[in-house]
């Protein structure tokens, strides 16, 4: 990469640095920038930190949010007793998108994996036992069917289960290693709906 300059070194640096962009992606996006009018780039530059400045954990669920509390637990329509686990916001998005499910979300921001040294503590287990002081009746483990999600499944029955909480498991309609972000909407429901005890 010492063809190019210094800038567009560093630029392409930081973009191959995101999830899911190797260094192809990367020198395309950096040249696609450069190439781009002044005002887009100061805009989209803008738009990156006023949402790193202003989006925040929800209190209840720790989604991402602008509001202390999201539009989803604010909603005193759905049914609080019922606690979805998700891995993460984009997995809660894909589920509020079939308009089917009632209840409340709990978002973990990740799952245990050993492998890269994330344990119970890394992510927001603690968060979700405290929820459970309230009046909640069912906790349904929708973490992905990847070996960590699998094994943060089994995790969170172990702590709950004591404590006298029914928890289930949505069905396994949701191929192995699958993202649920990825998931069709039927494919969501059908796993939601053959959920079954852990
Ligand atoms: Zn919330």
């Amino acid at each position: 990469m010492e063809m190019y300059s210094g800038h567009i070194n560093k630029l392409i640096e930081e973009l191959a640095a995101l999830p899911g962009i190797g260094s192809k992606s990367a020198q395309r996006l950096a040249f696609h920038l450069i190439n781009m009018p002044k005002e887009k780039v100061n805009r989209l530059a803008a738009v990156i930190i006023d949402a790193k400045e202003n989006v925040r954990y929800c209190k209840e669920c720790y989604t991402l949010t602008d509001k202390e509390v999201c539009p989803v637990c604010a909603n005193t329509g759905r049914n609080h007793a019922q606690i979805m686990v998700v891995e993460n916001a984009r997995d809660l998005a894909a589920y509020e998108k079939t308009g089917k499910y009632e209840g409340v979300y709990h978002v973990l921001h990740g799952a245990i994996s050993p492998m890269l040294g994330i344990g119970p503590g890394d992510i927001k287990l603690k968060e979700l036992v405290n929820r459970l002081e309230g009046d909640v009746e069912e906790v349904i483990v929708a973490t992905n069917s990847s070996l960590e999600g699998e094994t943060t499944a089994m995790y969170i029955s172990k702590l709950i289960k004591p404590m006298g909480v029914r928890v289930t498991r949505i069905a396994s309609g949701v191929p192995v290693g699958g993202d649920l972000e990825y998931i069709d909407e039927v494919t969501l429901l059908r796993a939601l709906e053959g959920r079954t005890e852990l």
